[in-house]
């Protein structure tokens, strides 16, 4: 048999697939990972093909060297090679995607399973417990503990156990050793509930898509209308007709609670995959579903890939969730992925999310639940004015805040822009701290006594005096989430004060303690406007929130539309009920006004009229192509011969993009009906541009779907 192998390298150029010739004894197959010789070297590669014969004489091939115990089914061979097209990626970096964890670019995989001795009591031995047989004390002691089950043989000692076994009374043999990930068990535990008639009738809708393998439904539930209950079941559901299930859930880290549900609900049934995982712990999760084990996969983004059997429902919580979208190359979206993955299967594709993207909206079935399960109504929202007001918060924000305090309430505060303030400017001179690799200003972390660029990471110690002029005067322009900690603390005192930010590392802490405290104010970036569930939050506020309205991208609506909303569905889920406070240079934006009213089908509405009319997705696609290098001009004009030879749909640019990482930047939009015939367009173009010897100082990024 003939094996078609491409190689697993980060070299772009190398494409393969190549002929090797499996031996008859060899188990090899579509999505082994085999070790091949490969010139002077041995590389691991995956078979993607197989063929009776080869167009190359037989004395030109080689044989591979080994096969891996562990390989990828074939499904998702095909599935990793269509991300890597779709994607305008290598195949190396499209089959890494659905690969063993840890199986990496080098000559052997970084990671494989862990077996260990284990000890195990025979027949004989058993007898030799029962009748008189003649045993030292230790190995009565050591064959009496075997009793309850095999055991590790380092835990009962060698000598023994060795003795043992040439006597034939117990047997040692290689066993696998599983590394599994700790419980989450976070949050309440939810008991086995009533549906409301909105959840009976959302399952049974999914249920019937489950009967008939296929259907792309968007869940679009209200905040707390019990939409993580509907996933339980529709899991359940699929488990019952004896096929698995994917639920892709935002980052676990930020998150736990839903993961967490799964995992009391379904057991070892489930395999959680999220960042914190060990490299062990991550192979054996994956090798659980690999052997049909587990049949539950929750986890991010990259779960889309999980090595399930016979999968029947893909769950995508918090649809409209941008880290759905990977940002290194291949830059894929998941619910792309699942998309093609639940068609390829047979498979169900259930999207969830109170503010779902237009995309979805348009695309999708709908199933819709507009109540809270407790019927409680969504609180009322308030858009306050913040033109000619001095400080961060409003009057009537201090006064809300105020009234928190004074009753032990909780408040949930989110300004989207962390650290102290924006950036700091010398008051004699004008200097203002700027980062060296990128365009952009350095921002005051207070705490770390540091200024920082978000771009690069490149930080310097916080300036005592202007290093042009002398001057001590330092200007601090703007507030950050730091700043916004401190003030609040004042208003609020007593109460705890929790941040929640990129710079806070104990994320999971600081939501646990927030939750199990009596009173308090948890403030952050949108970090705080996740799916959490806490019953007693009675107010909840946006500070600035047109700020994400002041970038030019085409979702800025769509954006701050979610987060305001989000935020909002955070409050007033207990007893006591909620309110909801909007601070905002412009009360009159047309997406929080719709968000105010709670009015998601009208904000959709408005939307996705706007998009058809100009032509945005869901109505095309748009592919964006960034060229860089370190000398200014190369990436223009690399941009520029790019732009000249792609041929479908409007090419927008080259516009220039502000520095980064000390590379000058250069961006096309590429904006088409036709998607298939733009990415082809598009990579051809990519890739003659890229091989031309003119470009080597040139780096190229193609975005399909950018967000
Ligand atoms: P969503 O994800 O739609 O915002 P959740 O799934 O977080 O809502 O549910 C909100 C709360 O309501 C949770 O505490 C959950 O346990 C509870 N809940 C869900 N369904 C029911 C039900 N049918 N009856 C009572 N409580 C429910
Ligand atoms: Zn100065
Ligand atoms: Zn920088």
């Amino acid at each position: 048999m003939i094996a078609k192998v491409e190689p697993l390298t980060q070299a772009r150029a190398l494409r393969g697939p190549f002929d090797y010739r499996v031996p008859d004894e060899m188990d090899a197959d579509v999505g082994s990972v085999l070790l091949v010789p490969f010139g002077r070297r041995r590389i691991l590669g995956v078979v993607v093909e197989t063929a009776e014969r080869s167009e190359l004489p037989p004395e030109k091939l080689a044989e591979p060297i080994e096969a891996l115990a562990e390989g990828v089914p074939p499904e998702l061979i095909r599935l990793g090679l269509w991300a890597a097209e779709e994607y305008v990626s290598t195949p190396a970096r499209g089959l890494a995607l659905v690969l063993p964890p840890g199986t990496g670019t080098g000559k052997l995989p970084r990671v494989r399973a862990r077996t260990a001795l284990r000890a195990e009591l025979t027949d004989a031995g058993r007898a030799a417990l029962d009748g008189g047989d003649r045993l030292g004390e230790r190995q009565r002691e050591v064959l009496a503990q075997l009793l309850d089950g095999p055991v590790a043989a380092a835990a009962a000692g060698h000598g023994t156990l060795r003795s043992l076994e040439r006597r034939g009374l117990v047997c040692i043999a290689d066993a696998r050793v599983e590394r599994r990930p700790e419980i989450l068990g976070v949050g309440a535990v939810g008991g086995d509930v009533q549906l409301t008639a909105a959840q009976a009738a959302a399952v049974e809708r999914i249920d019937a898509a489950l009967d008939a393998g296929a259907g792309s439904l968007l869940l679009h539930g209200a905040t707390g209308s019990g939409k993580t209950e509907v996933y339980l079941r529709a899991v359940a559901d699929t488990l019952r007709r004896g096929r698995s299930a994917i639920v892709l859930v935002p980052e676990i880290g930020l998150t736990p609670q839903t993961a967490a549900r799964f995992e009391r609900r379904f057991g070892d049934l489930v395999a959680i995959m999220h960042s914190k995982l060990s490299a062990g712990e991550r192979f054996d999760e994956w090798a659980r579903m690999r052997r049909g084990e587990a049949r539950i996969c929750v986890g991010p983004r990259s779960a889309v890939f999980a090595p399930l059997p016979d999968l029947g429902l893909i769950v995508i919580d918090e649809e409209h969730d941008a880290s759905y979208k990977q940002e290194g190359d291949p830059r894929y979206d998941a619910r792309t992925v699942a998309e093609r993955r639940a068609e390829q299967a047979g498979a169900v594709l259930l999207a969830g999310s109170a503010t779902p993207r237009p995309e979805s909206f348009e695309l999708l079935e709908r199933i819709s639940m507009p109540e809270r399960v407790d019927g409680r109504g969504l609180p009322p929202v308030e858009l306050v004015g913040m033109t000619g007001t001095s400080g961060p918060l409003h009057t009537r924000t201090r006064d809300a805040l105020e009234s928190v305090r004074r009753g032990g309430e909780k408040a949930i505060v989110l300004l989207n822009r962390r650290g102290w303030s924006n950036f700091l400017s010398c008051r004699v001179c004008g200097r203002v701290w700027r980062c060296p690799r990128c365009d952009v200003s350095l921002v005051l972390h207070q705490g770390a006594r540091r200024v920082a660029c978000h771009h690069c990471g490149h930080a310097e110690p916080l300036p005592s005096a202007c290093p042009d002029c002398g001057s001590v005067s330092l200007a601090r322009h703007g507030v950050g989430t730091e700043r916004l900690e401190q003030e609040l603390e004042e208003i609020v005192a007593p109460l705890p004060v929790f941040r929640l930010d990129a710079d806070v590392a104990a994320v999971a802490a600081t939501l646990r303690r927030f939750d199990s405290a009596d009173s308090g104010v948890l403030v952050g970036t949108q970090m705080v406007a996740k799916g959490h569930d806490f019953p007693d939050v009675t107010l909840g506020v946006v500070v600035d929130a047109d700020s994400t309205l002041r970038f030019p991208d085409f979702r800025a609506e769509e954006r701050t539309f979610a987060l305001v909303a989000q935020l909002a569905g955070r409050s007033g889920r207990g007893k006591r009920g909620g309110r909801v406070i909007v601070q905002t240079l412009d009360p009159e934006a047309g997406c929080l006004g719709f968000a105010a009213a709670h009015d998601a089908e009208g904000f959709l509405a408005g939307e996705l009229e706007r998009r058809r009319t100009l032509s945005y997705p869901p109505f095309a696609t748009l592919i964006r192509v960034v060229c860089s290098s370190e000398e200014l001009g190369p990436e223009s004009a690399a941009a520029e011969a790019i732009r000249d030879r792609i041929d479908v749909g409007t090419v927008l640019g080259p516009a220039p993009l502000f520095r980064l990482k000390g590379r000058e930047r250069a961006q096309l939009v590429v904006k088409a009906a036709d998607r298939a015939a733009a990415v082809r367009s598009v990579r051809a173009a990519v890739e003659e541009v890229a091989s031309g010897r003119s470009r080597s100082g040139v780096n190229f990024a193609v975005d399909v779907d950018p967000q």
